[in-house]
């Protein structure tokens, strides 16, 4: 014999909710030098893009390098550069 809940009553209770979401603070760690690697890809050309690619590389040296020879074989020297990186997130406190 409990008493039921009035109906449309605004009232929720939030707390009793199957998902809470919380925020709280995350503090990403740049991962070593040594596990980044760095990838070009030629970007001239007028109406479409040479897309010659370096393929991955392993030191900024090794990009430079792979720019410098494109670049005196193609005369191409626009090229765009992505560096991969790993990052560690380490939860912090609840707030
Ligand atoms: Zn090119």
């Amino acid at each position: 014999m409990s008493d039921s809940p009035k109906a449309g009553a605004p009232e929720r209770n939030s707390s009793r909710g199957r998902y809470r979401f919380r925020e709280y603070h995350v503090t990403t760690v740049p991962a070593p030098l040594a596990l980044q690697t760095f990838e070009a890809v030629c970007v001239t050309g007028e109406e479409h893009n040479c897309g010659a690619a370096s393929g991955t590389l392993h030191t900024p040296g090794e990009l430079t390098r792979w720019n410098a020879g494109h670049c005196a074989q193609s005369g191409h020297e626009l090229n765009e550069q992505t560096v991969r990186a790993l990052v560690h997130a380490e939860p912090g406190a609840w707030q």
